[in-house]
């Protein structure tokens, strides 16, 4: 790696060199058209071609079946907290939402200004660590119009590594910060969405991908037009001016993914990258510690806490001095994260675990 740091941030967060040097050469020029992609128009045949390209390798990458159609909508995830009520609605106001932490609170207030939001299952303690608790305890509501969760919530690092069932009711899931670590069955899916910024390039647009059956129910009266999923999808997400270096950006880290074994080559690295961070954090316990239980611990978020925490302090200026950014925890957690996408080399985390290793020999 050229780079001078390992950039752990939970989003925008760190890209492949690859894509970043690619989009660099590309930048004057792109394609041979003269032009950057920022100033090419994009109802143009090779923006289309761009664009059908990176439908084309998000659809093989994740195997989407053909009834679901894939939209590139702006607004992040937070958008998509208000679209999904507003569209789904219709004459069954109700849904079924599970609470696994901060962004699945944000998505159920949104989603209470528009019908009666339930939730299903709350977080639990399962040996004194936090854990989601099991599905048979879950309050689900056959009416319900759909079920929300968030399979990997970004701030806490806990992670579903199961599908709930649902018996039919649709499944909505905000994957922004877990989709295309690990094989997903997307047939089980009503909804999947995702904000780019974490694995998918860079901020600006969200990644939808719609079982076409919901396109069939009427969004709430006076929906913005552009709020609307049928807009996007009659459109093929270009209705208005698109956020076009953004989705461009999507394509190339999806040929990326492709070029380097695609999902399940990434999974396997996401899984030994974040088991030696466990690891590691586990095996000094009277020094670090890790509050989410082994069962649903993520493998792209990982935050963690300096048992004296007066250390944090000195933990990250220690750590930047070397090229390790961005450790601090979110501002409403405290303490430290260490977020390790698809695009964080494994070398970064040798880096790190050696690094947390010194540290604690240094401090302990
Ligand atoms: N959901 C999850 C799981 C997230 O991690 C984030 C952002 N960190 C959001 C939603 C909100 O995304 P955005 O800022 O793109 O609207």
């Amino acid at each position: 790696m050229t780079r001078k740091v390992y950039n752990f941030s939970a989003g925008p967060a760190m890209l492949p060199e690859e894509v970043l040097l690619q989009a660099q050469a590309e930048l004057l020029d792109w394609e041979q058209t003269g032009m950057s992609i920022m100033e090419y128009g994009h109802r143009t045949e090779k923006f289309q071609e761009m664009i059908d390209r990176c439908e084309a390798d998000l659809r093989e990458l994740m195997s989407i079946p053909t009834d679901y159609h894939v939209l590139f909508i702006p607004g992040g995830a937070t958008a998509q907290f208000a679209m999904v009520p507003i569209n789904l609605f219709g004459t069954k106001a109700s849904a079924d939402y599970i609470d696994s932490g901060i962004w699945s609170k944000r998505a159920i207030v949104e989603a209470k200004r528009y019908g009666d939001i339930k939730v299903a299952a709350t977080l639990t303690k399962k040996d004194g660590l936090t854990s989601i608790p099991p599905e048979a305890e879950w309050q689900l509501n056959k009416e319900a119009c759909y079920v929300h969760y968030t399979p990997n919530e970004t701030i806490e690092g806990i992670e579903f590594d199961w599908t709930p069932c649902t018996d039919g009711v649709p499944l909505v899931a905000d994957m922004s910060s877990t989709i295309l670590s690990r094989p997903v069955d997307v047939s089980k899916y009503g909804i999947i969405y995702a904000g780019a910024q974490k694995n998918v390039g860079q901020a600006g647009i969200t990644l939808v991908i719609i079982h076409r059956d919901l396109l069939k129910s009427a969004p709430l009266p006076r929906t913005p037009t552009l709020y609307q999923y049928q807009t996007h999808a009659e459109n093929h997400s270009l209705y208005n001016t698109p956020p076009t270096f953004s989705w461009y950006i999507t394509g190339l880290m999806l040929a990326w993914m492709k070029r380097h074994g695609g999902v399940a080559k990434f999974y396997e690295i996401n899984k030994r990258k974040a088991g030696k961070l466990y690891h590691c954090i586990d095996s000094m316990p009277d020094f670090y510690h890790s509050n989410v239980h082994p069962s649903c611990r993520s493998l792209m978020n990982v935050p963690f806490s300096i048992k004296d925490d007066a250390k944090n302090d000195i933990f990250l200026e220690e750590a930047q001095k070397i090229g390790l950014e961005n450790l601090k925890g979110h501002r409403l957690a405290g303490a430290l994260r260490a977020s390790i996408y698809n695009a964080m080399p494994e070398a970064g985390i040798d880096k790190l675990v050696s690094f947390m290793t010194d540290f604690a020999k240094k401090h302990g």
